[in-house]
């Protein structure tokens, strides 16, 4: 949010500010980052969510790269999205924050900043595997069916999304205004 409205900053909160973002760029650990500041990513306790982990730390790198273009930003969410799709098919619903379309948002995200398709591929076979048998069998149900974050309404956002890939933007968190 800060990266967003530096305009409004100070020199000095300015140099903070990307201070801070250096700082959370290096808490990576094989790309994802820790639930809890100085906690170590273990099998048992890594989280792989928009709301914890790599999935939602991308658009912070994303946001830095837009703004300043290096390419340490840019790479950090490239490997993000590796790690997504390696480990992003979650079994805590279709959803934004903890769920499948919260991890392929990413790919709609990567698509964006590089351009490449193999990024649409990834996010369509995530969509493609909210409708399989294996999914709707081995997923949480969902309490809250009409939560924008924990509902369907953030996965109907992302498959729109997937249809206009060029516009496509995280609900109420685009990178790229
Ligand atoms: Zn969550």
């Amino acid at each position: 949010m800060l990266l967003s409205y530096q305009d409004m900053l100070s020199g000095a909160d300015k140099d903070l500010v990307w201070q801070s973002v250096d700082f959370l760029m290096n808490q990576e650990q094989n790309c994802n980052w820790p639930a809890e500041l100085g906690a170590m990513i273990e099998r048992e306790n890594e989280l792989v969510h928009w709301c914890h982990g790599a999935p939602g730390v991308a658009y912070l790198f994303a946001k830095a790269y837009l703004i300043n273009k290096k390419p340490q930003y840019l790479d950090t969410c490239i490997r993000s999205g590796e790690l997504v799709w390696q480990k992003g098919l979650l079994k805590k619903g279709p959803g934004i924050c903890h769920g499948v379309a919260g991890s392929a948002y990413v790919f709609l995200l990567l698509y964006r900043l590089t351009g490449n398709s193999k990024y649409i591929y990834r996010a369509q076979r995530f969509a493609e595997f909210i409708f399989t048998e294996e999914f709707k069998v081995g997923s949480r149900s969902l309490t809250s069916i009409y939560s924008l974050f924990e509902g369907l309404s953030g996965t109907v956002c992302f498959l729109v999304d997937l249809l206009q890939p060029d516009q496509s933007e995280f609900p109420l968190f685009s990178v790229f205004v």
